[in-house]
């Protein structure tokens, strides 16, 4: 499903686990991308941003902006598969498949902190180890994963660098079998802000919620009504074109 040339796949939360958990047990590698409007719109200026969500194995809607716009392109996607959700959700899975997980990103001690809470909540989840580095000095993170052998990496350091930093390094983590960028999960996870509970993500407001936490982003989320614009402007013009004469 096409949203302003970036390829999403038409998989609600549900179905996003199950298809990662069906990757994971054929061994195959995957790189998850959960994408919102800014990361879209980018991707439209910036052909480097595109190419990583060609490169990503799964690119999830993040929000309601992904949601919004496949309705307007008249390729609905089934639901919404948000960064935070997702991690709850994959977490029971890893636990069960005794697959072990490395935090790396966030401010120093965040990525600690969050993994405390996923293990408080899931006692069977294995940590392979928690480092806040640096989006711009990999060969150091990448010994500190390398170290750590874990197979799942998720990675905060903001869109898109933390899917930049996936796509330069992932063939670097021999071990790492899932790899997702996660944005501001671990802050979440660390009560650094506040959590929108999961009916604010069920009526689809989790974009208000967050600015009426942090109302700073309101020029981060300016992008919404100009992405949805964009979209409208691009399904007009590619329905004109389907219809004129040759
Ligand atoms: N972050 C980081 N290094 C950077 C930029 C951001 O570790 O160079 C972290 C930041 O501390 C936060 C996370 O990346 O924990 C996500 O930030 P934000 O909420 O801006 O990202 P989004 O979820 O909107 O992609």
């Amino acid at each position: 499903m096409d949203i302003l040339g970036v390829g999403f796949d038409a998989l609600d939360l549900r179905a996003a686990v199950r298809e990662i958990e069906r990757r994971l047990a054929g061994e195959r590698r995957t790189f998850v991308i959960t994408a919102n409007p800014e990361f879209v719109m980018l991707a439209d200026r910036a052909p480097d941003v595109a190419a990583l969500a060609h490169h990503a194995d799964l690119v999830l809607p993040d929000g309601t902006g992904a949601v919004l716009a496949s309705r307007i392109v008249g390729e609905p996607l089934p639901g919404r598969a948000p960064g935070r959700l997702l991690v709850d959700d994959l977490v029971p899975m890893l636990a069960r498949r005794s697959l072990s997980v490395f935090l790396l990103g966030a401010a120093p001690g965040i990525a600690e902190r969050a993994a405390a809470m996923l293990v408080r909540r899931e006692p069977r989840l294995r940590i392979a180890g928690t480092y806040a580095g640096a989006h711009d000095r990999d060969a150091d993170s990448v010994e500190r994963v390398n170290a750590a052998t874990p197979d799942v990496i998720l990675v905060a350091f903001g869109m898109p660098r933390q899917e930049r930093w996936i796509a330069r390094n992932l063939d670097r983590l021999p071990t790492v079998r899932l790899a997702i960028g996660v944005g501001g999960v671990f802050d979440q996870l660390a009560g650094v802000v506040r959590v929108p509970p999961r009916v604010i993500h069920r009526v689809g407001l989790e974009w208000l919620w967050r600015l009426a936490q942090d109302p700073s982003r309101w020029r981060r989320q300016r992008v919404l009504p100009a992405f949805v614009a964009r979209v409208i402007a691009r399904r007009l013009r590619d329905h004109g074109q389907r219809r004129a004469p040759r």
